[in-house]
């Protein structure tokens, strides 16, 4: 046998062990055996270089840092789907789509409605492509690096099936494994994420791969798309998409009339709650390709589906008390405080309310009987009062004046959903956030030292904002609550290496108002140090790339404020990076300015991710689909075929990978 032969041996075998554990559920080895077999692949394609594939067994662990997900145009529009609430609504659809058609005999499929995030993944020449989310419908964001460590999503569809098409489907994150993730955050002191959809659609975007491959995502498919006519029917596509390893949903039914309709929909409203996921309807599609073809589109969404929402479930309880949390910011969130009540298998003791405006909405008021309901949400809403049960001489709700943890007096800025409290100094929940957030992981990354510590040493009176961590010495630390000195030293060498971390994430870590990560990156890029960026005028920032009135005006207040101004010399005085380092600029370059470029194959002398780095690093700006704009397509081995015609269409230069390092040296 061949290394090649052996190679490709390997990876069949693992494709199989991971589609036996990840869509059925069913391992015929041990995680020991597999991890062996994926080493003796890994070692392999290292020794052979020439044998690369994106799409190895090995390709699935992540690592690949995305910078900037690019934005691509759906080939075929993502659209949403109208929705129901009742039988009535499911008949008006029967008929209207039974008055285009011209016939009554029309087959139905109920699937359920998986509630995560939608993603469009496309396959060429019977291999995995590329991934993009929904975005508005019309073009999303291409996350290719994070889906592929999806493990239950085959990269190489095994069996007959199209050779050209897209699988549209949902990203979730089961229960069990959200549940995990939680206890997990909250064991680190960090705040739990509220549901399983939010963040199956946050982990999308997250810049690295490493991360997402930890998370315990999953792929659920239903629909296939494509121009081959190989199938007649959505049942029939997904059937067969099934057999060739998507992880396609068995709860698929076949129905003909919607009596049949709507007693899925009942039997699964009970049965949904027994899933490892969570849903939040069932959708209907008119079954027969032509059928759907022959009904097409309104401006929205299909004619040829329809989704049927379940009802989130409700229970009525007593309001006891309205309380007030202030955020990181600031920002004042009411919280109900109810008398605890079961609802979908919790018990609720308390609901957020979310502003001023929604308890007047209400008319809420203590006391009152209201209800409750649970949707997406883990976090249920009041819905309404029941005002048959209030008493007479109930009282309306007068709105907090004043900050709950400093006595400060609320202000409401026009066009601001929330309160504020404005004691951005002098008040602890916003003390302790903003240092919270500026050791958090994306910014400072202080290892030993969590978010409850932070409370800690603030109550304790030894940190008052982020430049005072600097100035901890073990002994200090060593008497807190479960400090050992082994802990103390820890965190003290934690905060001391803190002073490598470069410029652009100490920027982030600042927690200026709208800087997130991606603007700290662009500003650090364009500034190259604090002095140059607080130096700055209103023009000189807007005129910089994607930083609009609102940043700028951020960066102005934060930059006016004597306070900041001390911490900011602070910082700079016990050595934390607040300017680009030598090193990251080295390599930087400008040759490539105003050039666009796609990058098509597989290469040889560095992977598709350092090309695309180094065509950043010089200038250039990496796009994923060929136009009218591209400047030169860089070709390797088995560049896809529509992108080479299309680029020989529009006579776009195609160049080598030799000659594009000839370009940048
Ligand atoms: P909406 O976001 O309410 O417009 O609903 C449309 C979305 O439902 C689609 O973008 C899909 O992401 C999602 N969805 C979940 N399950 C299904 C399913 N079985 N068929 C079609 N769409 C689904
Ligand atoms: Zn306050």
């Amino acid at each position: 046998m061949t290394i090649e032969q052996k190679i490709q041996e390997l990876r069949e075998e693992l494709r199989q062990h991971n589609h036996n554990y990840y869509v059925l559920d069913n391992a015929t080895i041990s995680d020991y055996e597999f991890d062996m077999k994926l080493k003796e692949l890994e070692k392999l394609e290292e020794e052979n270089p020439q044998f690369f594939d994106a799409n190895s067994p090995t390709q699935r662990v992540g690592g690949d840092i995305t910078k900037n997900f690019e934005t691509i145009v759906h080939k075929n529009r993502m659209y949403s789907l109208d929705n129901s609430y009742s039988k009535e609504d499911l008949l008006d659809w029967e008929k209207r789509i039974q008055k285009i058609l011209g016939t009554t005999d029309i087959e139905y499929t109920c699937e359920l409605k998986y509630d995560g995030a939608s993603i469009n993944l496309t396959y060429e020449n019977g291999a995995f492509l590329r991934a993009v989310t929904r975005g508005d419908g019309f073009q999303g964001d291409e996350v290719t690096t994070n889906i592929r460590t999806i493990k239950s999503i085959p990269l190489v569809p095994n069996g007959d099936f199209v050779s050209d098409f897209e699988m549209r489907g949902e990203i979730i994150l089961p229960i069990e494994g959200f549940n995990k993730m939680n206890e997990e955050r909250v064991a680190n002191g960090e705040e739990p994420y509220r549901n399983p959809r939010n963040t199956a659609s946050g982990s999308l975007k997250l810049q690295d791969s490493g991360e997402v491959a930890k998370r315990p995502l999953d792929c659920l498919l239903y629909q296939v798309v494509t121009n081959e006519r190989k199938y007649a029917s959505h049942y029939e596509s997904l059937e067969a998409a099934r057999s060739v390893g998507f992880k396609v949903p068995k709860t698929i039914e076949l129905k003909k009339s919607i009596e049949e309709v709507l007693a899925f929909v009942n039997e699964w409203d009970e049965k949904r709650h027994d899933l490892p996921y969570e849903t939040d309807g069932v959708v209907i599609k008119v079954n027969s390709f032509q059928q759907q073809d022959e009904l097409g589109y309104t401006s929205k969404a299909p004619r040829w589906a329809i989704a049927y929402k379940f009802k989130a479930e409700q229970v009525s309880t007593v309001l006891n008390e309205i309380t007030y949390q202030v955020g990181r910011t600031g920002a004042i969130t009411p919280v109900a405080n109810l008398e605890p009540v079961h609802l979908a298998g919790t018990v609720v003791k308390r609901a957020s309310l979310h502003n001023a405006d929604q308890i007047e909405k209400l008319d809420i008021r203590l006391g009152d009987t209201v209800f409750v309901e649970k949707g997406g949400e883990i976090i249920p809403k009041i819905i309404k009062v029941d005002l048959t049960k209030r008493s007479n001489d109930s009282q309306p709700t007068v709105y907090a004046t004043d900050c709950p943890e400093c006595d400060t007096e609320l202000i409401r800025t026009e066009g601001d959903a929330k309160h504020y409290c404005p004691n951005e100094f002098g008040c602890a929940p916003q003390i302790t956030g903003r240092i919270q957030h500026f050791i958090s992981r994306k910014a400072m990354d202080i290892d030993g030292l969590g978010g409850e510590t932070v409370d800690l040493l603030r109550k304790e009176g030894l940190i008052q904002n982020y430049a005072d961590l600097y100035e901890l010495k073990v002994d200090q630390v060593i008497p807190l609550e479960r400090m050992a000195e082994k802990s103390a030293q820890n965190m003290i060498n934690g905060i001391e290496k803190s002073k490598e971390i470069p410029f652009e994430k100490v920027l982030y870590a600042l927690g200026i108002r709208f800087v997130g990560e991606t603007v700290a990156k662009k500003l650090a890029k364009h500034f190259k140090s604090i002095d140059n960026l607080m130096a700055a005028d209103f023009e000189t920032l807007v005129a910089v790339d994607e930083i609009g009135d609102r940043i700028a005006q951020s960066i102005i207040d934060f930059s006016n404020d004597l306070g900041n101004i001390q911490l900011v010399d602070r910082l700079k005085s016990y050595g934390v990076q607040l300017e680009i380092s030598a090193e990251s600029l080295e390599g930087q370059t400008d040759k490539l300015a105003g050039k666009v470029f796609v990058v098509s194959g597989v290469f040889h002398q560095m992977s598709r991710n350092e090309l695309k780095k180094a065509i950043e690093d010089n200038g250039g700006k990496v796009s994923s689909s060929i136009s009218k704009k591209t400047g030169y397509v860089v070709a390797g081995d088995n560049m896809g075929p529509s992108k080479l015609e299309k680029a020989q269409n529009l006579e776009i230069p195609i160049i080598s990978e030799q000659d594009f390092i000839d370009m940048i040296n």
